[in-house]
């Protein structure tokens, strides 16, 4: 009978498995598990949260990119390892069970969430396709219900804006999301643009500790020249419905507590009964589990060991997710075929930071760029890295159009229903124990 593997996530690591090993392992029977039906290019979704390019443009279709793989509309819950099986619970909230002969697991990763009271509650992530649209109808609510008050305590509370967590993905969503609401107050009737206020809140002593501190350094000053207040060596240490309190002592007045601060591995990876390290599973150079060859793990989900740094594991990067992928794939074709594997080794090609029209900071092969050099490196590598042509195609589009006409910046709607709390978007209380997994 033809072996079964079964995928568990379609991001940028879990389908670019599936699409090589259609090719590489063509008797096999695969099945690739997914809430979504497309792969989501997370690094631009700051720029969907502030309406750069609409929802859909950030993502992939899996349709599109799979031929013979089954796709398995859910999420897997838990995973029995001694038993081979996988249960998962459908989007209609029904239950499957897969056998497996070799198991990929690749479900990413979530938002941080640390102990401070009133985060659970009140911070809002940046970490899926809904949150992003959620986030922009949010904010773009805060502006009209400024506009539309007659109160200036609440017109003024509105109208803050704090972004905790001053990696990239906190930076270019507070750079990017600035830049929609100065825009927007400037020709919204009754609202003083100045009294729109971005803050960053960084735990550490400098934005974006990775890129070095010249492109730090530059990053610091774009913000600082629109305005945005940036808090280093601050720390959230709790929130409510219309505030939030710093470590510093200080309570800032704000409707709007987005939550940046770091992700952990999916909640799936800690519940397996296997070796993990701060919830990641760990697994070899070749991408197995220790004791497990049937189990491979990779992406944001995995503990893998850096070969280029010894010593260290690749950081939750897309570049290392979806450069893990072909070698996974190769490894689950040899492990069916009983070859030997091979290792996972890549140097980090650097990174890059979209602060929002000409601006940009970007560190490619170890080299500084910064202001429009460095926008034109950034959105290159974005097209460069979407791959697919249809979705290359409706980026560029949108960036063109965004450019052309402005921002079209209505709210959608659709989330009137939703608390916007980062479990409800992220789904992180759904997963079983590994005794209820046993259980069945
Ligand atoms: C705002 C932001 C900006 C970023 N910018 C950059 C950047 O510029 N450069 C860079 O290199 N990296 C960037 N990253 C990090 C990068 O996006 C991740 O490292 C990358 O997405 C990891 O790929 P992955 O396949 O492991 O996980 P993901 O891409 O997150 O894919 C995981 C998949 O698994 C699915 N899934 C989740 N749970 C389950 C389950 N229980 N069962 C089945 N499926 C499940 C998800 O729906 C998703 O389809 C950014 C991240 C964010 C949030």
């Amino acid at each position: 009978m033809a072996a079964h593997v079964v995928i568990v996530g379609g991001g940028f690591a879990g389908a670019g498995v599936a699409r090589r090993l259609e090719r590489l392992a063509p008797d096999a029977r695969i099945t690739l598990v997914s809430p979504d039906d497309h792969v989501l290019y997370l690094p631009l979704l700051p720029q969907v949260a502030a309406g750069v390019i609409p929802p859909r443009a950030a993502t992939i279709a899996l349709a599109r990119r799979l031929r013979r793989t089954r796709t398995l509309p859910g999420r897997a819950v838990g995973v029995d390892p001694a038993a081979r099986r996988v249960l998962v619970r459908t989007i209609t909230g029904t239950r499957e069970d897969l056998s497996y002969d070799h198991l990929v697991l690749a479900p990413g990763s979530v938002t941080k969430v640390m102990d401070i009271p009133g985060l659970r509650e009140y911070g809002r992530g940046v970490k899926t396709l809904a949150e992003a649209a959620f986030l922009r109808d949010h904010v773009l609510e805060q502006l009209e219900l400024a506009a539309a008050t007659t109160d200036a305590a609440e017109r003024e509370r509105r109208c803050r804006f704090v972004v905790v967590g001053g990696g990239y993905a906190g930076v270019e969503t507070a750079a990017s999301l600035q830049l929609m609401t100065r825009a927007l107050a400037r020709r919204t009737r009754g609202l003083d643009p100045d009294l729109v206020r971005w803050h960053v809140v960084q735990h550490a002593p400098e934005l974006m500790p990775g890129l070095g501190q010249r492109l730090s350094e530059d990053t610091h000053r774009v913000l600082t020249d629109r305005g945005v207040v940036v808090d280093l060596g601050t720390s959230l240490t709790g929130a409510d419905d219309g505030s939030v309190t710093l470590s510093d002592g200080r309570r800032l007045e704000t409707a709007t507590l987005i939550w940046t601060a770091g992700v952990a591995p999916n909640p799936l990876m800690s519940r397996l009964d296997l070796p993990s390290t701060h919830g990641a599973l760990d697994v070899g150079a070749d991408l197995a589990a220790a004791d497990h060859p049937e189990i491979t793990a990779l992406g944001d989900a995995a503990s893998v060991p850096d070969l280029t740094n010894p010593g260290h594991t690749c950081p939750p990067t897309a570049q290392h997710a979806t450069r893990q992928a072909p070698v996974a794939a190769a490894n689950v074709a040899a492990a069916l075929a009983g070859r030997p594997t091979s290792d996972y080794r890549h140097r980090d090609l650097g990174l890059v930071v979209d602060l929002g029209g000409t601006d940009a900071v970007a560190k490619p092969f170890g080299i500084d760029l910064a202001g429009l050099p460095a926008q034109v490196v950034t959105r290159g590598y974005h097209l460069w890295a979407l791959r697919a042509p249809d979705a290359v195609a409706r980026v560029a589009t949108n960036w063109a159009l965004h450019g052309v006409g402005g921002n079209n910046a209505v709210r959608l709607g659709f989330f009137t229903d939703t608390s916007g709390r980062l479990a409800e978007f992220e789904h992180t209380d759904d997963y079983l124990t590994p005794a209820e997994v046993r259980a069945g």
